[in-house]
């Protein structure tokens, strides 16, 4: 089944503004059988304080009814040339865990699928984006932590709460790029290369799999200025193919280009299928 399990859509203010319609035949171009669409879901109010700002992290809740009218409409055109999953990624915020199944269970019948993921890390005051600029990455996580080392742990633990949210849901699910706090990683110190060792995945992708979690199979990150590898990198792969854990490819496309980007690369890597 060519899947492409992770693609973003026109209301994405931080995309390339490009029309849904237009991803999506360039997905059935491509051969895609199977095409989820999970904009990122709305944040808890205050999260963000700025409001122009936070227009950039997702979609603002007076957007979901229009959304997934949009999805519907989308299922209706193509729907006979490629199965339209219409989903979330949704974020996970740690103190504020019911937020992602209170969500999923208000939105209950209109979801086909589901990805959270983790974006942001608590800092001085609040919630930090980890993927969204270096200067806030290395002023806000890197000051506040003290260290890099320290920043990427708590990235870790982070993502061993986030295993632990529980979805009432029929659809699939998944978690999102693990490994995103490595987005900048060209920019700053390398952490310590415990990091970077297979033992150190070990108790987190077995919780992934115990969880009945799959993963995001993220290529995204290949395009990255300061990354260039898959969130999902070898050690973490290992485990994936251990555990035999689903890993979906997902392209992450923001724009038409990135459609189906890199896919052959994950053939390539990913051993489970
Ligand atoms: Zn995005
Ligand atoms: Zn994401």
């Amino acid at each position: 089944m060519k899947w492409d399990g992770h693609t973003h859509s026109q209301f994405c203010r931080h995309g390339s503004g490009d029309k849904t319609s237009v991803m999506i035949e360039k997905a059935i171009a491509l051969g895609f059988e199977r095409y989820s669409i999970v904009e990122h879901a709305p944040l808890p109010d205050g999260i963000i304080s700025d409001p122009e700002v936070r227009l950039d992290f997702g979609l603002m809740w007076d957007e979901l009814p229009d959304y997934f009218q949009h999805l519907s409409d989308l299922k209706r055109v193509y729907g006979n040339r490629i199965k339209i999953l219409s989903g979330l990624e949704i974020d996970f915020l740690e103190g504020l865990e019911p937020f992602a199944a209170e969500l999923v269970s208000s939105l209950a019948g209109q979801l086909d699928d589901v990805i959270v993921s983790t974006h942001f890390i608590k800092g001085k005051d609040g919630f930090k984006p980890l993927d969204y600029r270096p200067d806030i990455f290395e002023s806000e996580l890197i000051g506040y932590y003290g260290s890099i080392d320290n920043v990427h742990m708590a990235y870790w633990e982070t993502v061993e709460r986030m295993i632990d949210v529980t979805l009432n849901l029929p659809a699939t699910k998944r978690i999102g790029h693990l490994g995103l706090i490595n987005k900048f990683s060209a920019l700053f110190q390398s952490p310590s290369e415990k990091f970077n060792t297979i033992s150190f995945y070990e108790k987190l992708l077995k919780k992934i799999k115990t969880k009945g979690w799959a993963l995001d199979f993220n290529v995204a990150g290949l395009k990255q200025k300061w990354y260039q590898d898959v969130y999902l990198t070898a050690p973490m792969q290992f485990w994936v193919n251990k555990y035999k854990i689903q890993a979906i490819y997902g392209s992450d496309a923001h724009s038409v280009d990135a459609v189906g980007q890199f896919y052959d690369i994950f053939l390539k890597l990913s051993n489970v299928q």
